[in-house]
């Protein structure tokens, strides 16, 4: 086993960054490997010139984050082109638009790695790293990742104080998570909804649908709904906004 393979290097990476790198070069699941690869090599027309990414996408934001946003996974197009989370793609449209009218992006666009956006107090993650087929992770790829992500959860643990979970995928898979890393979560388990708060012992846990165009065209998530979210994670995180 290497430590790029999530069981041992998502257990053993002691530093954001290193964990980061791990996270890049993981090739755990194959049926995600084979896609995301082949996403790579044929490509969008309308992004024929890029170098798609193409490998498993890190987390995004500052080491001291106090408040971690947690969505699925990253867009075929999106993040697996860009290599950045959430980063050109029409549901990142809206996060970071949102993200910068709570005072919490410098810029309200994500367009590419290096387009200069900065994420004031908040980190964005995903509890699958690579772009799943569909947009749909089997249950065996999410449990092959969460090593991943009780790994980053562990290492931002002295400074969080607030997550936003995007849809239920993403809060079935955070909850066992954010246990392993040692937070109170209730048992029986608290059900996804959008608005739901829980408080897991000095960690504000938050409920948001996903801001995918299926709920954001359909009028499920509007603007409001997910900034009203946001400023109340902000403000558990003690963020200034
Ligand atoms: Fe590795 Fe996670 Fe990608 Fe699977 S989904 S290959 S565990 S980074």
């Amino acid at each position: 086993m290497r430590a790029t393979d999530p069981v041992r290097g998502g257990g053993t990476a002691g530093d954001l960054a290193v964990l980061d790198e791990r996270v890049a070069a993981c090739r755990a699941c194959s049926r995600l490997v084979a896609w995301r690869e082949e996403v790579a090599r044929v490509r969008r027309p309308a992004f024929a010139s890029w170098e798609y990414w193409g490998r498993p996408v890190p987390g995004f934001g500052p080491a001291d984050a106090r408040m971690l946003v947690i969505g699925l996974a990253p867009a075929a197009h999106g993040g697996n082109r860009t290599g950045r989370m959430f980063t050109g793609d029409r549901s990142g449209d809206v996060l970071y638009a949102a993200l910068h009218a709570v005072g919490l992006a410098s810029r309200p666009t994500a367009t590419s790695r290096d387009d200069g956006l900065v994420l004031r107090g908040v980190r964005v993650t995903s509890p699958v790293h690579c772009a799943p087929p569909a947009n749909k992770p089997t249950p065996a790829e999410r449990d092959a990742c969460r090593p991943w992500l009780l790994n980053e959860l562990r290492l931002l643990r002295p400074h969080l104080r607030s997550v936003v979970v995007l849809g239920g995928f993403g809060w079935q898979a955070a909850l066992p998570a954010l246990a392993a890393a040692g937070w109170d979560v209730p048992r029986p388990r608290p059900a996804f909804g959008h608005g739901v708060r829980v408080d897991l012992g000095g960690l504000g846990l938050f409920g948001c649908y996903h801001v995918s165009q299926r709920n954001t065209f359909t009028g499920l998530l509007t603007p409001d709904m997910l900034l009203d979210v946001l400023r109340a994670a902000r403000d558990a995180a003690g963020l200034p906004g």
